[in-house]
C-alpha cells in the first residue's frame, strides 16, 4: 500500500509506522525478518518499492508485531549510498531575490557528494563562519528510468524525505564560475530523513508546508507549491540526461530566509530543526 523506510543504526532495512512524522518515536519492523533477508540494506529494499508496497496495509504498516520503537538519534541516512545526488539551486523566486540572482532560464544543478549524508539526528561539523541551513524537500527514485515525461515522475519515485542543503557560503562561490558542488560537499553537510516516505501518503505531494528553525526560531517557513520548477519537472530535466537508478536523490532548492541573506550563518551549540508536514523532521546540532 504505502510505506515509510527507515535506516536503523548503522544500515538495517526497517518500516516505520508515522511517530516520527511529528513525534519523537516510532515503531519499526525490520525488513531483513519480512523478507527472509533478501531486502536487509535500505538500498536493496529502494529497488524494489513494489515488495515495500505489497508488506504494508492501511496506513503504510505491515501487519503483526513491530520489532521495537526508534527515536530520530537512533537513525542514519534512509538512502544511505545513492549513486548520485542533485541539488538545485535558485527554485524559489523569493530566495532568488534574497541571494540578489537573476531568475535562470535552465535549472540551476549542482552535485552533493554521497559522502556528505548524515541520518536525521547527526550533528553539523560547521567549516568557518559561513555554514548556512537550506530545508529542501528530497526526491528519492524508486527505479531505473530515463527521458520521463513530468507526468510519469511521481509514479518512478520511491518517495521524498526531509533534507538540508548544508552550505559552505565561502566555498561555493571562492572559484569562477561559483562551484557549488564542493561547498555543499563537506561532510556532514547533507542531513536527510528520518524516512522515505511513499507518495501515496501525501495528502497534495506537490504542495508541502516546509519549516526551517534554529534554535526554536523559525528562519524559513514556505511551500513546495512555490518552487519554480516542481518535482515532476525537475526530475523529468535529470532524466532527460541521465539514466537515474534506485536511490538517486534530488534536493529540490530552498526557499527564502537563509542565514547569508540576514547576515547570521551558523554558530557552534545552535540546534537546526527542518519539518516538512507528512513527511518528518530533522533536528541537527551544530559543532
Ligand atoms: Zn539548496
Amino acid at each position: 500500500m504505502a510505506f515509510r523506510l527507515g535506516n536503523l543504526g548503522d544500515g538495517r532495512a526497517v518500516l516505520m509506522d508515522d511517530g516520527l512524522v511529528d513525534g519523537d518515536s516510532a515503531r519499526w519492523w525490520d525488513l531483513a525478518r519480512l523478507t527472509g533477508g533478501r531486502l536487509a540494506d535500505p538500498m536493496d529494499a529502494l529497488s524494489d518499492t513494489g515488495a515495500l508496497h505489497s508488506l504494508t496495509g492501511l496506513g503504510g504498516v505491515p501487519s503483526g508485531t513491530p520489532d521495537g520503537e526508534a527515536a530520530l538519534g537512533d537513525l542514519g541516512p534512509p538512502v544511505p549510498r545513492p549513486r548520485k545526488v542533485f541539488g538545485i539551486g535558485m527554485n524559489y523566486r523569493a530566495h532568488v531575490d534574497e541571494m540578489e540572482r537573476s531568475l535562470s532560464a535552465a535549472p540551476v544543478i549542482f552535485t552533493k557528494f554521497p559522502s556528505c549524508l548524515v541520518g536525521p539526528a547527526g550533528d553539523i561539523v560547521l567549516v568557518g563562519d559561513h555554514t548556512d541551513y537550506e530545508v529542501e524537500l528530497v526526491a528519492v527514485v524508486g527505479r531505473r528510468c530515463r527521458n520521463l515525461r513530468p507526468a510519469e515522475v511521481w509514479d518512478a519515485l520511491a518517495g521524498v524525505t526531509v533534507g538540508q542543503d548544508v552550505s559552505d557560503r565561502v566555498l561555493q562561490v571562492a572559484a569562477e564560475p561559483a562551484q557549488f558542488s564542493l561547498g555543499k560537499s563537506h561532510d556532514t553537510f547533507g542531513p536527510i530523513g528520518p524516512n522515505v516516505v511513499s507518495v501515496d501518503l501525501l495528502d497534495d505531494p506537490d504542495d508541502l508546508a516546509l519549516t526551517c528553525a534554529v534554535d526554536g526560531e523559525v528562519r524559513q517557513d514556505s511551500r513546495t507549491g512555490r518552487m519554480i520548477l516542481g518535482v515532476p519537472g525537475l526530475v523529468a530535466f535529470l532524466s532527460g540526461v541521465c539514466t537515474l537508478e534506485p536511490g538517486d536523490l534530488v534536493f529540490t532548492g530552498t526557499p527564502a530566509g537563509v542565514g547569508a541573506a540576514q547576515g547570521r550563518c551558523l554558530r557552534v551549540g545552535q540546534s537546526v530543526e527542518s519539518h516538512i508536514a507528512g513527511v518528518g523532521r530533522l533536528d541537527n546540532l551544530c559543532t
